[in-house]
């Protein structure tokens, strides 16, 4: 297997992990098989006795689902990674995987609506209490650790508020309690923040979003130490089964190949969008992690590298100024993915969020005007000039 570690991320994007079959392919084949055959008995005995380290059945591993996981390790810089078959199975599996009835566990209130249903509904009916705090309080989490909190989970930024974590701050105070860190990091993507180099245990990636970047299919994926997932998360995935496709794995490892430009190109017309709707008379709020006014600018400085592809605009008029905007875009599209090739708006009160009351949203920061929009490939001036003429007669 492909592994350049003197090379920068631009070129591991493109060459690492690949394997090359007997055939000498350029591009990473596709492995259409569920299992694989062997020479004799005692084969495939050595290979389920881990003493050989090949391939058993699509449920444990693929060829081209390896290809994938050693690219976003490589990416990541993670010493493991597993996939999975959407972001919300490699959430699910970082937390399940770690923990057990009697258990404890603490995240940020600030989270994707299906992130809050595992922390929220699942957990406690198998006897594990939960803790929502405020993720931009360091006392509210000292306060929230107990002597069984197992692991503490954040989305920083957050979907949608774009709410900050201190990712450092927050892992000093899980280990000080004996408890795992876990960062869900699709909104700010590997380009833009490292949690593992920040002290987190474990970064979990809806690759549905950047990683695909093109709209394509769902995937997921969980990276840490080698001690990490193979004491929480390798077993967890291999017995209970949401194996990602080896055709949406081969998908996601092409995807990885123009990830940094797309993700570059992304971030940078976000920041044009941003700057150019700043102050709009139709807006009570605007939000981008790239301008000095987001309220933890000085957080965001210490750990992001840039300002990613989402901005929050919190429009006037609540619901129906927020629809009356949506409904008058022409380029930018109605949708709930993000991170996609083409911009995308979503209306987070009545979409990923529409379960929770107005109260419960108003604690996450998620109020009827806010509109998320992600920035896509389409060029800044056509960008601008859609946002703003729907904006001028939302
Ligand atoms: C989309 C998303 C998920 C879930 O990913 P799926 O691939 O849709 O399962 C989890 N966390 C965040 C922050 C997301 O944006």
């Amino acid at each position: 297997m492909t592994a350049t570690a003197e090379f920068r991320l631009e070129t591991r994007l493109v060459h690492d992990g690949a394997m090359r079959s007997g055939f000498g392919e350029t591009s990473e084949a596709l492995f259409l098989t569920q299992g694989h055959v062997y020479e004799t008995a005692e084969a495939c005995e050595a290979r389920f006795a881990d003493s050989d380290p090949g391939f058993i059945y699509g449920r444990f591993s693929n060829p081209t689902v390896a290809m994938f996981e050693a690219r976003m390790a490589s990416l990541e810089g993670a010493e493991a990674a597993r996939a999975t078959a959407s972001g919300m199975a490699a959430v699910t599996a970082s937390i399940l995987g770690q923990i057990r009835a009697g258990d404890h566990v603490v995240a940020a209130r600030a989270l994707f609506g299906s992130c809050r249903y595992v922390i929220e509904d699942l957990l406690p009916r198998f006897g594990v209490e939960t803790t929502l705090v405020d993720g931009a309080d360091a006392s509210a989490w000292r306060a929230a650790m107990r002597p069984n909190t197992r692991t503490v989970f954040i989305e920083s930024p957050a979907n949608p508020s774009l709410s900050i974590v201190d990712i450092a701050a927050v892992a000093d105070i899980a280990h000080e309690a004996g408890a795992t860190l876990i960062v869900d990091n699709v909104f700010a993507t590997p380009l833009w923040q490292s949690p593992l180099a920040l002290g987190a245990d474990c970064v979990v990636y809806s690759a549905t979003k950047h990683i695909d970047g093109q709209g394509r299919c769902l995937g997921g994926v969980v990276l840490g130490s080698r001690d990490f997932i193979d004491g929480n998360v390798r077993t967890f995935l291999r017995q209970t089964g949401p194996a990602l496709s080896p055709f949406n794995a081969w998908v996601l490892l092409k995807g990885l190949e123009t990830f940094s430009l797309r993700v570059e190109r992304q971030t940078h017309s976000a920041g044009i969008v941003a700057d150019a709707l700043a102050g709009h008379p139709k807006l009570a709020r605007l939000l981008y992690c790239g301008r000095s006014d987001h309220p933890q600018a000085e957080l965001i400085a210490r750990q992001m590298r840039g300002g990613s592809s989402l901005i929050a605009l919190e429009c006037e008029g609540g619901k129906a100024g927020a629809f009356r905007f949506m409904n008058a875009l022409r380029l930018v599209l109605i949708s709930n993915n993000l991170g996609d090739a083409k911009s995308l708006v979503t209306h987070p009160a009545t979409t990923t969020h529409q379960r929770f009351t107005p109260e419960e949203r108003a604690a996450m920061d998620v109020p009827d005007g806010l509109v998320r929009l992600s920035i896509g490939l389409e060029h800044p001036d056509d960008l601008v000039a859609d946002l703003v003429g729907a904006l001028d007669a939302a």
